[in-house]
């Protein structure tokens, strides 16, 4: 039931004291012509109505989470903790900024952990997603390019491996972009690359690991070649999770990267936020990074812009309480932490993928990244059952599935990112249900069809809801 058909008229709950100054109304003109339709509730029907819906809806405190490429891992209670100070919370970003010195040696602490994992100079907190972090990033790149007067460059070549925000950001940037097919193994093709790029190339955007969770191993040769034909190279660290304190971007000859700090460093996300897509750089992109860089010294810390920067990317500061939780998973892991969070998550995933190969294909038989595609292309011509199904199978079975048919090179893909924050019994468990549902798919795939049937909400017509969908209650 939503909010709007609890409500009762006149029903609500008294907090503020009787208005003891005169009341002044808006004139005529700026008045509401609508009726403003808010919902009246004692304070009673409201926590009730949002401890119902926090039932019916599923998190990974719930359970097992394993949605590839979005690293749902457990997000340490300490790290909102520190988010909820009062000293971070009840600030105003207008704010003189002696009075702010605390805030602004986070990001200045926090830009050293991340260049120092990265392998960059300097960093930007400001882009508030991972796409937006792309954005920001490209941005660069072009600014780059223009600065020396090197305007040809009009193109950005994006391997299909890619995640999908690739070449929506390069396109959004108004550059052309130059698809490049992965080879059988999952990595870059060397040869192709070699063709594409010439002196209209303005960079290369690559997602290390993959979409399909491989480490590209010509990833020195594949950087080498895009910087001999003049172009820059741009690493999409969204999921860092693999690699952090073992390889840096910086080291593997990227110019600028952005990481999600609400997947890699431990920030609860879904359902929209807020993120940080922080974007590092290295020295040459420096001096067109977006306004309000911190520079100086403890207790006196300021705001500088850089000489040629590419302007404001977000109102203000970027999201700061995410930061603050990035800054406080770094320094409780430490430098020993970092790294071993990162091979936890690698043996995860092999574990996972190595004791279900023998019932499911995977994509790509190798050594797998901090997450592994599974292509149920053949399960589904011998069954009829899809990777659909057996998503939906898992929900009734209290896990939550996996990235579903995605990435797109993979038929029927289950995408599946265990993460390094679960235990071998829960991975144990995971692994007899995806057996079990297997089984069921070859004697009873009628009820796979049918599932979830445990769930507040059973299957959805998913084009009917994409086709019409209703975002509106109808007064
Ligand atoms: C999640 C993700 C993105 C996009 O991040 P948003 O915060 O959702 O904008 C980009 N690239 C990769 C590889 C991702 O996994």
């Amino acid at each position: 039931m939503l909010i709007f058909e609890k409500s009762r008229t006149g029903r609500h709950l008294t907090l503020l004291p009787k208005c003891d100054v005169p009341i002044v109304m808006p004139e005529e003109k700026d008045t509401r012509t609508l009726d403003l339709h808010l919902p009246e509730l004692s304070e009673n029907d409201i926590s009730r109505h949002y401890t119902e819906l926090e039932k019916k809806s599923r998190g990974v405190n719930d359970g097992f989470y394993p949605l590839g490429s979005c690293t749902m891992k457990y997000n340490p209670r300490i790290n909102e903790d520190m988010a909820a100070l009062s000293g971070f919370t009840e600030i105003h970003p207008l704010q003189p900024q002696s009075t702010v010195q605390g805030c602004m040696e986070v990001f200045k602490t926090a830009e050293y952990y991340l260049t120092e994992i990265t392998g960059m100079d300097h960093m930007t907190f400001q882009p508030a997603a991972g796409a937006h972090g792309e954005f920001t990033g490209i941005l660069l790149i072009k600014a780059y390019h223009t600065s020396r007067g090197d305007t040809k460059r009009n193109k950005i070549i994006v391997p299909d491996s890619a995640h999908g925000t690739n070449p929506a950001t390069a396109a959004m940037a108004g550059y052309k972009i130059i698809n490049i097919d992965s080879r059988e193994d999952g990595c870059v093709d060397i040869d192709k690359l070699r063709e594409v790029v010439g002196e209209d190339t303005a960079g290369l955007m690559l997602t290390n690991p993959n979409t399909v969770g491989l480490f590209d191993k010509n990833i020195l040769q594949i950087t080498k070649i895009v910087h001999e034909a003049g172009g820059l190279c741009y690493y999409d660290g969204a999921n860092l999770n693999a690699v952090m304190g073992t390889v840096r971007p910086g080291d593997m000859g990227f110019d600028v990267v952005h990481l999600n700090l609400h997947k890699t460093f431990s920030t609860p996300h879904g359902g929209g936020g807020p993120g940080s897509g922080a974007v590092g750089c290295k020295e040459i992109l420096a001096p067109f990074l977006p306004k309000d860089m911190v520079e100086g010294e403890v207790g006196k810390y300021h705001f500088v812009n850089a000489p040629q920067t590419i302007g404001r990317v977000k109102e203000f500061y970027g999201n700061f309480l995410v930061v603050v939780r990035a800054l406080t998973y770094c320094m409780t892991l430490g430098k020993e932490g970092i790294p071993e969070a990162s091979s936890h998550a690698v043996l995860n995933a092999n574990y996972m993928m190595n004791r279900l190969k023998d019932l499911y294909d995977m994509a790509y038989d190798e050594v797998c990244m901090h997450e592994f595609v599974m292509g149920l292309e053949g399960l589904k011509k011998e069954t009829g059952v899809s990777a659909m199904d057996i998503a939906k199978g898992l929900l009734d079975n209290g896990i939550h599935p996996p990235t579903m048919y995605f990435p797109l090179i993979v038929h029927e893909a289950l995408m599946v990112e265990p993460t390094e924050t679960e235990s071998k019994e829960i991975l144990d468990e995971a692994i007899e249900v995806f057996r079990k549902l297997y089984h069921d798919a070859k004697t009873a795939a009628e009820s796979l069809h049918m599932a979830p049937v445990s769930t507040p909400i059973g299957r959805l017509d998913e084009v009917g809801a994409a086709r019409n969908p209703i975002l509106r209650h109808k007064f």
